[in-house]
């Protein structure tokens, strides 16, 4: 029994109060079959719908079975509705983008039937309202006769003891009314159906009371047959929580069965996702870049990989220390006795028009892979390694098969004597170049421009005759230089230099060298051999172009040995060595394994000197990427907001239906889950296909190389926290007031 006693309902909006009814007393009981009438505004609508639960009220009580109710929370009044009520609605209120059948299987799923007992239920409901035919049509494809008799299976699907109805046939033409106020008397048996109507005579044949409505009062109740008294629990339907496999499939269901909002989604979804990766990937590789960048006055060669080692002991490495390094995981090279590589020469053109500053690598270490051009083959030919892209209007064609020569950069002059031609180039990606462009050469190449470097870096002094002097590789009359001609354990001096001898003749006279270093010290000691002068310069060190004219340049000073003798004071055993790493990534365990080996270790990345506004320029480019992917969060959040607000007809129904605030949230969730997820994977295929070489785009690349698997975790975790922060906050708009006060607010 449900009874009202001195209930009334006032409506309150923006200010003004409107009653909706005042002060009603009725009692209604099941088995009674009662019409409501009254003119439009006498307050029909809105006592039907605090019968249903679906609005409060504000004066007065209502009783259920005996029980009050002013005390009802949101809960109470849910577990009341799907329990005892049924709702019929004039415009009917259905699911317009489910099939008839998925809309009575909303609510048997919505009350935690299983689906094997839902099945036969379903069409039998559906057999009884002369629906069957129908059952796999879209709602949005019926008539409207067709619509209410599929509500009339939905209200009865639960098996409610209560059914009302608030003007069932307002919408249908006469012949539909009438069948559907028959169908109502059918299944009157049992139950407490209240229908609201302007058409009394339609319904006049079946009623057992009539309730006449004016101004918000009650005018007449006249009862036309006596029921007698059922409680209502007797025939409460049995409802159960709905099963999670129900949800996750209506949550599929939400996501595909409107095709225009999940194609909005998608688009939402994909472009959030790509634009947090694309950011946060050109983020990285600006810091990777920064880590890279700055400069010292030690190395020239800047390669981030680059660890240089010696022994802590200060001793030359001997083979097997040397292969056990090569062996080491996650190396990618060693250049042993590295002197030479943080040497820049520069190489100048035939027309001396252009010209190249290079760094050298011995051709061991070139990838052969991808040449344009050619491997060098004879010792004159190189190969040289430039950075992809038109970088410092570097261009192929200028180059390649080109004779370049070697520039002294100590002396100022082109040796014309050894052309070198550019027979292969290869192109590296920014990562793998480093400032300057690499020539891979031959021994011969490298030992020549050795002599020089082994001086640069070495402290060398000659004891000239009692007189000690420091040669220098910048002092052209006292350098130490190698000819073939000079006998081991001899040298050739400068006819200039006899001036510190005896009677000026040095020859036979004897010179002490010594070479210091950071590993070694070494002493030869040479007899004066020959003197030579500007005009028998080109005869006795046999330069053929100098043998008909005078040498008149500044090379008339070194000192000459046999470079046998050259290498024993220079090139002693490999103290030092470089190591390049393979991945960047572990580059300090690879530090701590040689550490660990007994080598001493320097990082170049670590010496860098970096530019006193990095720093600041670092935090603003933190601040701007971290802003960035706030605000397009907050615009995608705000998107989906928008797009969302298309489901609220859903979720209303879902609610008028006893649906609690959880279940809405979990086919929410489930709903905005199904399309968080498909972008996600979606652009993770497609960043997979790049990386596998189906495309190559290089944005693409960029993330490949720079969006590692912390990220993918970071992106999963916004989108997956977007998404059920939306839901929240939707499902709790949702349910923040009255059914009905939100339900009119969506319409
Ligand atoms: P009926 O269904 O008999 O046509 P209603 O129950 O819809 O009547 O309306 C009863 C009274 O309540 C009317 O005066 C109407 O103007 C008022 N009313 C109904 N709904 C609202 C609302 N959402 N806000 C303010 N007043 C309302
Ligand atoms: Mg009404």
């Amino acid at each position: 029994m449900i009874q009202l006693k001195n209930v009334s309902k006032y409506y309150y909006s923006k200010g003004v109060i409107a009653t909706g009814f005042t002060k009603v007393n009725l009692s209604f009981h099941i088995g009674e079959f009662i019409a409501i009438t009254g003119e439009s505004g006498s307050g029909k609508s809105t006592l039907l719908n605090v019968i249903a639960g679906l609005d409060s009220y504000e004066e007065g009580e209502m009783f259920i079975d005996g029980g009050e109710t002013s005390h009802f929370l949101e809960k109470d009044w849910e577990i009341y509705r799907r329990k005892y009520i049924g709702n019929i609605y004039q415009n009917f209120n259905l699911i317009n983008s489910y099939t008839v059948y998925q809309n009575v299987d909303l609510i048997l799923s919505l009350n935690g039937i299983q689906k094997k007992d839902r099945k036969e239920k379903i069409l039998q409901l559906l057999k009884q309202v002369n629906m069957l035919r129908y059952k796999n049509t879209r709602v949005s494809k019926l008539s409207g006769g067709q619509k209410q008799r599929v509500a009339i299976a939905r209200a009865l699907a639960k098996d409610v003891p209560v059914i009302l109805a608030d003007e069932p046939t307002g919408n249908l033409d006469k012949k539909s009314a009438e069948g559907i106020i028959q169908l109502l008397r059918d299944i009157a048996k049992d139950k407490l159906i209240i229908i609201v109507t302007h058409n009394y005579e339609q319904v006049e044949k079946y009623v057992t009371r009539k309730i006449t409505m004016h101004d918000g009062r009650v005018l007449e109740d006249k009862v036309l047959h006596e029921v007698k008294e059922v409680p209502l629990s007797s025939s409460a339907s049995v409802v159960h929580n709905m099963r999670l496999f129900d949800k996750i499939q209506l949550g599929f269901r939400n996501t595909f069965n409107i095709v225009p909002k999940f194609l909005l989604l998608m688009i939402v979804y994909l472009f959030i996702n790509a634009a947090i990766i694309s950011e946060y990937s050109f983020f990285q590789k600006a810091e990777y870049e920064e880590s890279r960048s700055g400069y010292n006055y030690i190395f020239t060669d800047l390669d981030d990989h680059r660890i240089v080692i010696h022994k802590a002991d200060r001793t030359p490495y001997s083979r097997e220390d040397i292969e056990k390094v090569r062996n080491l995981n996650n190396i990618k090279m060693v250049i042993e006795n590295d002197l030479t590589t943080d040497e820049t020469f520069s190489l100048t053109s035939e027309d001396e028009s252009s010209w190249l500053s290079v760094l050298v690598r011995p051709w061991d270490l070139m990838n052969t892979k991808d040449i344009i051009g050619r491997v060098p083959e004879a010792d004159n030919e190189i190969l040289l390694e430039v950075p992809k892209g038109d970088y410092l209007f570097f261009n192929q064609e200028d180059v390649l098969d080109k004779i370049y020569y070697l520039f002294d950069n100590n002396t100022g002059e082109t040796n014309k004597n050894l052309p070198y031609k550019v027979v292969g180039i290869r192109h590296v990606d920014s990562r793998e170049y480093t400032q300057f462009i690499k020539a891979y050469v031959s021994d011969a190449f490298l030992n020549m421009i050795q002599v020089n470097t082994h001086q640069k870096f070495s402290k060398v002094t000659i004891d000239f005759f009692n007189e000690i002097v420091s040669s220098n590789v910048y002092n052209p009359y006292l350098k130490l230089a190698t000819n073939h001609w000079v006998s081991p354990g001899e040298v050739f001096i400068s006819e200039n230099e006899n001036a510190r001898c005896d009677k000026n003749n040095c020859v036979g006279k004897e010179i002490t060298i010594t070479n210091q270093n950071l590993y070694y010290t070494e002493s030869r000691t040479f007899r004066v051999q020959k003197t030579y002068n500007k005009k028998n310069f080109g005869w006795i060190l046999d330069v053929p172009e100098y043998r008909d004219t005078d040498f008149d340049s500044l090379y008339n000073g070194p000192i000459y040995m046999n470079p046998n003798d050259y290498l024993s004071l220079f090139n002693k055993g490999t103290y030092q060595m470089s190591v390049y790493v393979t991945d960047i990534h572990s580059i300090k365990d690879t530090e701590k394994k040689l550490q660990d080996m007994g080598n001493h270790t320097l990082q170049v990345r670590n010496t860098l000197v970096k530019s006193p506004f990095s720093k600041i320029i670092r935090v603003i480019k933190i601040i701007i990427t971290v802003g960035f992917i706030f605000v397009l969060f907050f615009i995608s959040y705000f998107i989906i907001k928008i797009i969302m607000k298309s489901r609220n007809v859903y979720y209303s129904i879902l609610r008028m239906l006893g649906s609690s605030k959880k279940v809405c949230l979990d086919l929410l969730v489930h709903e905005l889950l199904v399309v968080s997820n498909l972008s996600y994977f979606f652009i993770l295929l497609l960043i997979e296909l790049n990386r596998r070489g189906y495309y190559s785009i290089g944005f693409m690349n960029t993330v490949n190389e720079y969006f590692h698997m912390n990220d993918y975790i970071f992106l999963y975790v916004i989108l997956i926290g977007m998404s059920l922060l939306i839901s929240f906050r939707y499902a709790r708009k949702i349910f923040k007031d009255s059914v009905m006060n939100t339900y009119r607010e969506v319409l």
